[in-house]
């Protein structure tokens, strides 16, 4: 009988492809058996997300809850980011959890799982060049890390404490994973990184500086590749040379994640973000201009410390000027080991979300514009999900959510088609 692994992933595609790693190490020593139940597992992971303070409060009662739906013998380990910034914490915390594992340290599971209340948290542990086993939750699309760890110290985030300094992984090795990943039927590669578009100035090993334009267009040229995504890529690093490669390279899906955090400069030069909000929508604007059907999707943080009323409206400002097709947004999380907790005019509770509520609805407003004017566009759908209504449904090349009603055969095609409803996230569409 093989052992059952359940794991539970929150936050971030890079959570979700160590998640995958973890399952493909287990499986080097033994098979393990996916469950959805935590009871007959006899292994739970819970892989962690640390971005703002909610989810590290809900661990703890996430982990009370295991402990009483654990069988007997069955172990818990907890990995991710809040594994990485509270470490033996979590086992003081919870003393009936087995072993702690930061993002980091991935590869080190098996001694982990074997060592009593183990703790491995080293930020500086370096798995740029580690072969990790083969596993992908989605046959289809295959997540693929192309550095580790983040080299900016944006002040409002906690990332660079839990996955360490940045590290590009060789070429070469993605060459590899990315044809292996073809080979075994994946159309869509999902390039991660926390700054994708600086990849290539740092490896540690002697690999040749490399740039993410020319990591692209490699990754383009392997045989039988259909569609390239990437995130996170930082506006920052977004020079010409790139926005030409996304713009001409036809595999590459014309949705691009800019994460904008906030629309007023004086706020980004707070949050440490290398840019303004001139050259923010300067690289919009091209983008724009250079790939008209662009989708372009952003984050944004209200009520940062010192976030006055101008600083809010510029943000709103921002989102009337690019018309952004999706918006995550939040208000301001006081994350420790940051150095905008230690800012002071923090923004009251029930201001941050007033304006939170605003902003939300200003994004509602100029979805549905854009909404009314894409019935009767055409799109690229690759159909990964059948629905229970008769419908399948899949991601345009701009990343948006359509649907058709089809059955299972139209899943993982890739087919054309013509919108006939849209909403603000999901579309209907009939097959040209
Ligand atoms: S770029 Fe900034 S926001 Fe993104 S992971 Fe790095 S420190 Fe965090």
């Amino acid at each position: 009988m093989s052992k059952k692994l359940f794991i539970e992933t929150f936050g971030c595609a890079m959570n979700t492809r160590d998640s995958e790693h973890m399952i493909a190490e287990l499986n080097k020593e033994e098979p393990y058996e996916l469950t959805m139940d935590a009871s007959q597992a006899d292994l739970i992971l819970v892989n962690t997300c640390s971005v703002r303070e909610k989810p590290v409060q809900k661990l703890f009662s996430e982990l009370g809850q295991y402990k009483k739906q654990k069988k007997e013998g069955a172990k818990i380990g907890v990995t991710g980011c809040t594994a990485s910034h509270l470490g033996a914490q979590i086992i003081q915390k919870a003393p009936y959890v087995d072993f702690v594992l930061g993002a980091r340290n991935v590869s080190k599971l098996a001694h982990a799982l074997h060592t009593p209340k183990a703790v491995e948290i080293d930020i500086d542990y370096d798995e740029s060049q580690y072969a990790f086993g083969e596993y992908r939750s989605n046959p289809l699309k295959a997540y693929i890390n192309i550095s580790i760890g983040c080299d900016k110290q944006c002040t409002f985030c906690i990332v660079p404490h839990t996955r360490g300094d940045e590290i590009s992984i060789p070429q070469e090795l993605i060459l590899r994973e990315a044809q292996r990943a073809v080979d075994s039927g994946a159309k869509e590669l999902f390039l991660l990184g926390q700054n994708v578009n600086n990849y290539g100035r740092r490896f540690s090993d002697n690999s040749q500086k490399s740039s993410f334009t020319q990591l692209l267009r490699e990754v383009s040229r392997i045989d039988g590749v259909e569609r390239i995504r990437f995130t996170s890529p930082h506006p920052l690093h977004m020079d010409d040379a790139f926005l030409e490669e996304f713009a001409s390279n036809d595999k590459i899906c014309k949705s691009m994640h800019m994460p904008l955090q906030s629309g007023s400069t004086a706020i980004l030069h707070a949050m440490k973000r290398g840019y303004t909000q001139e050259w923010f929508l300067n690289r919009a604007k091209k983008l724009r201009q250079m790939v008209p059907n662009v989708h372009i999707s952003t984050d944004i943080i209200v009520a940062f410390p010192g976030e006055s009323l101008e600083d809010f409206e510029a943000t709103l400002d921002v989102m009337r000027e690019v018309q952004f097709e999706q918006i995550f947004s939040f208000k301001y999380s006081p994350r420790p080991h940051t150095a905008a907790i230690h800012l002071p005019n923090a923004i009251e509770e029930a201001e941050a979300s007033r304006r939170l509520t605003q902003l939300q609805a200003l994004n509602d407003e100029l979805l549905d514009t854009l909404a009314a004017k894409r019935v009767g566009n055409r799109e690229r759908v690759l159909f990964e999900e059948l629905k229970s209504d008769g419908y399948v449904q899949g991601r345009a090349d701009s990343n948006m959510l359509i649907k058709v009603k089809g059955s299972e055969e139209l899943l993982g095609t890739l087919r054309d088609v013509e919108i006939t409803q849209a909403g603000r996230v999901g579309n209907v569409a009939k097959l040209l």
